[in-house]
């Protein structure tokens, strides 16, 4: 394996039941790249981003991040984990905290955090979002952008290796989604890696560096952003580029 391979997905496949997902998906994510997955409600999108987490068990395949085997049951998966920030559409912060404790909880419990250090870290995130001053509100308090700011925060304070965003600005406000965008560019310009599920195709096209399409399971199309919007080959590609853009 190539040392810049952060994920690599061999073979992935998903069924619930009956229901066939994901089918014999194969991508590899390279430290540092910012990769958008597009393609129409259904397509296996979510199913897909929750598999490398083994937020979903994957029925078939493997997935190795940094080199291990995270579906080999002897793995500890949740050393993995805490390399692995996930953002929801949904935020799902925990709403009897402060949005402090929100964010120090889990550098507190899991990785064993002093709690004074992991609370002047979390004060310099959120200073970088613009929310120190929300650190003793409670989510209730917030805006749906602010708490999806403080939930990118949330997964940045254990110090992720990649962070894995599902839809992130699907259920916000339209004059809300900017100030969450400009928070994920700020990632990317850092060199984080991040894998993005997007409806935001100006996102797809202007902050990530591939993009992955998907349509009934199946990756059709994973090329350069550029490329990939300039000159779709894939039918159905072509077909949801003319609905969304
Ligand atoms: P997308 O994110 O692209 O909209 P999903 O990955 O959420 O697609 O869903 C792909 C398919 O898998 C859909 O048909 C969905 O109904 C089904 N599915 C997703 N999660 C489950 C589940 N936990 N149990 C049963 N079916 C599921
Ligand atoms: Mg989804």
């Amino acid at each position: 394996m190539a040392q810049d391979e952060l994920i690599v997905v061999k073979d992935l496949n998903k069924s619930f039941g009956k229901l066939h997902v994901l089918k014999d998906v194969n991508t590899t994510i390279r430290k540092g790249e910012v990769v958008a997955v597009i393609g129409p409600s259904g397509s296996g999108k979510s199913t897909f981003l929750r598999c490398l987490n083994l937020l979903e068990v994957p029925t078939g395949g493997h997935v190795f991040f940094e080199g291990v085997d995270i579906c080999d049951k002897k793995t500890n998966i949740d050393l993995h984990r805490q390399k692995i920030g996930m953002v929801f559409q949904q935020f799902n912060l925990f709403n009897n905290m402060t949005v402090l404790k929100n964010i120090t909880a889990a550098p507190v419990k899991i990785r064993k955090m002093d709690p004074a250090a992991a609370e002047e870290k979390a004060l310099q995130l959120l200073d970088r979002v613009g929310l120190k001053d929300k650190a003793n509100s409670y989510p209730a308090q917030l805006s749906g952008g602010q708490k999806q700011r403080v939930a990118i925060v949330r997964a940045l304070a254990m110090e992720p290796d990649v962070m894995l965003f599902d839809e992130p600005t699907s259920a916000l406000d339209p004059e809300m989604v900017g100030e969450v965008l400009q928070v994920m560019k700020d990632l990317a310009a850092e060199g984080m890696t991040m894998v993005v599920v997007t409806h935001e195709m100006s996102f797809a096209r202007e902050v990530s560096s591939r993009v992955i399409f998907m349509a009934d399971g199946q990756i059709r199309e994973d090329r350069p952003a550029r490329e990939l919007f300039a000159d779709p080959h894939d039918d159905r590609l072509k077909d949801f580029l003319s609905k969304v853009l």
